[in-house]
């Protein structure tokens, strides 16, 4: 098998990187360990799964990179504004940012950039996990995946999210820039006086609470702490007898350096990860998707050039990322220079 492009993943970061370089004419091939059946199930239980809120000023990022009919059919409310006690700042949602926004369901999004993939001619290896990469002299060739399938490519794509396994496979460098962090999501009933079509930022002192209510009385919720803990309790202001769906993440902050190399570019999580309050992680992953496309193509175009291309982008790249990681430094008071002086 060989393919321009290979795209290792099928979220947002992946669909965007394959739908550019398909728009470009490329031959384009994503390797997803998601099996195909998931897709029906992605269509059921939809209300009983968390949301994850997207910033209204992404309706124009959306409409160009053409995903508009996907977030259009996965949005299931929106919010005016976001409510933080205390007046606390948001980084990505609050008073200095961007408030109003939607909650999309983000399983059915990814099924429907992926089924938008499809129709555009992009070819799915599913239930195939990519574990390592072939490497010919100092460049990365093409992939191999866990049943053993060896893919050849001209360069590859790595949307593995926060697993980065395109990273940590590479051995590049990892920069940690924050303590370990919990998130925990779930989705119940609200109990008290929140009202819908709001979303509500509660700072606690081991981190904070982020309450996205929606009409029907169900609210999505997700929290986050500094510590480790050994419990990932709901909000109280959920009931806990509601509580239908509760999932774990590692949301230290994380990026590589640098985040491409001869044959391979990281995009999305894959390449940098911070915690849900910087905000628009899916708009992140989309749009880094997309330049991590164009870049491919670019360096198709004018091979001599690809070292420049390269290095602008992971400068680009590493730049937006640490853009993001000062703002929420203010938030935790982390003192972030430490890290990166
Ligand atoms: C609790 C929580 C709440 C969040 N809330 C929000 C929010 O409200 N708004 C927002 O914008 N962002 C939010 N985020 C962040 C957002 O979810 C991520 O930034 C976004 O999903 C990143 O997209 P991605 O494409 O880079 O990676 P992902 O969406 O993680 O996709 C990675 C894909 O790669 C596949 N994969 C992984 N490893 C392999 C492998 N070896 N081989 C093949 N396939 C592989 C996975 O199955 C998956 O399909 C939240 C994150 C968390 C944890």
């Amino acid at each position: 098998m060989f393919y321009d492009i290979i795209v290792m993943g099928s979220g947002p970061s992946a669909c965007a990187a394959a739908l550019r370089c398909r728009r470009i004419g490329l031959s384009v091939l994503i390797v997803t360990e998601r099996s195909q059946k998931d897709s029906e199930e992605f269509y059921e239980g939809l209300c009983f799964r968390p949301k994850e809120s997207i910033c209204l000023d992404a309706g124009g990022v959306i409409a160009g990179l053409e995903v508009g009919p996907a977030f259009e059919a996965a949005r299931s409310g929106s919010y005016l504004g976001v409510i933080s006690a205390g007046g606390a700042c948001v980084p990505g949602f609050g008073p200095k940012g961007p408030q109003k926004g939607f909650n999309i369901d983000r399983s059915l999004f990814d099924c429907l950039l992926l089924e938008m993939c499809m129709g555009k001619g992009v070819d799915v290896l599913f239930e195939e996990k990519i574990d390592a990469f072939v490497e010919q002299g100092r460049r990365i060739t093409g992939v191999r995946t866990s049943s053993g399938k060896k893919i050849a490519g001209r360069y590859v794509i790595d949307g593995t999210g926060v697993g980065q396994m395109g990273g940590r496979r590479l051995g590049l460098k990892k920069l940690l820039l924050s303590p370990p962090f919990k998130v925990w999501t779930g989705i119940g009933a609200m109990k008290g006086n929140f009202e819908s079509g709001w979303a509500y930022f509660i700072p606690r002192k081991t981190g904070w609470t982020w309450l996205a209510p929606e009409a029907d009385g169900r609210c999505s919720w997700t929290r986050l702490s500094h510590f480790s803990l050994n419990s990932y309790d709901p909000p109280a202001q959920i009931s806990v007898h509601s509580i239908t769906h509760r999932s774990v993440f590692n949301r230290r902050w994380r990026i590589y350096r640098p985040v491409c190399k001869a044959g391979v570019i990281l995009c999305g999580d894959a390449a940098g990860v911070l915690d849900p309050a910087a905000g628009q992680g899916v708009l992140n992953a989309l749009e880094t998707g997309h330049v991590a496309g164009d870049l491919a193509h670019r360096i198709f175009c004018k091979p001599e050039r690809e070292a420049a291309y390269l290095e602008e982008y992971d400068k680009w790249f590493f730049n937006r990322y640490m853009q993001k990681a000062i703002l929420l430094d203010q938030l935790y008071g982390i003192n972030l220079k430490q890290y990166y002086e």
